[in-house]
């Protein structure tokens, strides 16, 4: 059976070719070279954004076209394939699993680190891959596909911008490994929640407060204080541990008052926040930070901005945060 894809290419290396300043997205290139995917089997439209951007631009307004382009031809394609810079790929990843509740298809995001043009490109092989696994019905979520790996979208990090492996999932094992044969790792895929009802984004106010020792620590209980967001990522070290400094309680505590969602995460790459572990995570825990566990910072802000956007009570967007909404989060037993 033909399956029939939706291409979206908002930007990125892949795509761009050498100009008088540098590399450059080149429209029309891209859609040319992905002709060559066309078969019996397989089908795609490609929609080029007109604006096609460096990823590290990607801003809300964006990620609404993303989300809005996938709700609104949802039922006329099999699955969708986005195709997006590497820089920003996991928050794009991260904010389209929040924000497509539901889902029942698969979304597979990808891009590559060489682009198409040159010899050694690995786009090709990452193309290949995200088709592959944008034509299997039972996957139900958002994945990037890289270098030869399908991994959890709201899991995933951009780890190494000077090798092909650019992307891994440091908490969560993949979903796919593509080698001779696609091993297809269903025993970790995610099970269709239905029905699939997709979120537009506001225009909300969350930002990620990277923990230092000195004087950073009470300048981020200032920022927390004084910046009236609609949610913080709080990002403390080891296990959850901070100074149990006045300024930086203060602020926690003052904005978790006024409706600030603040989320406490690690600097670490695995592992997760315990609070408990060590008593150095109590007093951010007392003073109104939940508990992050081993939410990746992308996934944190994306969750943060998704439930921010929709109309909740800060006790309701508090207790989405604890919860997994779409794999994102290993959750310890009771
Ligand atoms: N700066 C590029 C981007 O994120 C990097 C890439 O695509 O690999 O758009």
């Amino acid at each position: 059976m033909t399956r029939r894809l939706l291409v979206l290419y908002t930007g990125g290396t892949i795509g761009m070719d050498h100009t008088p300043d540098g590399l450059a997205p080149v429209p029309g290139l891209l859609p040319r070279l992905l002709a060559r995917f066309q078969s019996a089997e397989l089908t795609f439209d490609v929609e080029e954004y007109p604006e096609l951007i460096d990823s590290s631009a990607i801003t809300p307004v964006h990620w609404n076209r993303i989300i809005g382009d996938i709700a609104s031809r949802y039922d006329a394609y099999d699955g969708f394939v986005v195709i997006h810079g590497t820089d920003t790929m996991a928050y794009t990843a991260s904010v389209l699993a929040f924000a497509l509740p539901g889902l029942g298809k698969p979304v597979v995001v990808t891009g590559s680190q060489l682009p198409l043009v040159h010899p050694r490109s690995d786009g090709w092989s990452n193309l290949a891959d995200a088709l592959e696994a944008a034509c299997q019905p039972d996957l139900c979520e958002v994945a990037i596909a890289f270098d030869r790996l399908l991994l959890r979208g709201c899991r995933a990090r951009k780890l190494d911008a000077a090798s092909f492996a650019g992307f891994d999932t440091p908490n969560a094992p993949p979903l796919a490994r593509f080698g001779i044969k696609a091993e297809w790792l269903r025993q970790h895929w995610l099970v269709p929640q239905g029905p699939f009802s997709p979120i537009t984004l506001k225009d909300v106010r969350v930002a990620a407060l990277f923990l230092t020792p000195g004087a950073g620590t009470a300048l981020i209980g200032q920022i927390l204080a004084a910046a009236r967001l609609d949610g913080a990522v709080l990002m403390s070290y080891g296990n959850g541990n901070a100074p149990a400094d006045a300024a930086l309680l203060a602020g926690v505590a003052q904005a978790a008052a006024s409706g600030t969602v603040v989320v406490n995460i690690s600097q670490v790459m695995h592992g997760a926040v315990e609070v408990g572990a060590y008593a150095a995570s109590q007093p951010l825990a007392r003073a109104g930070a939940l508990a992050g566990a081993d939410l990746t910072p992308e996934a944190a802000v994306a969750k943060l901005t998704v439930l921010c956007s929709q109309e909740l009570s800060p006790e309701a967007r508090r207790e989405a945060m604890q919860r997994a909404l779409a794999g994102e989060l290993t959750l310890q037993p009771d």
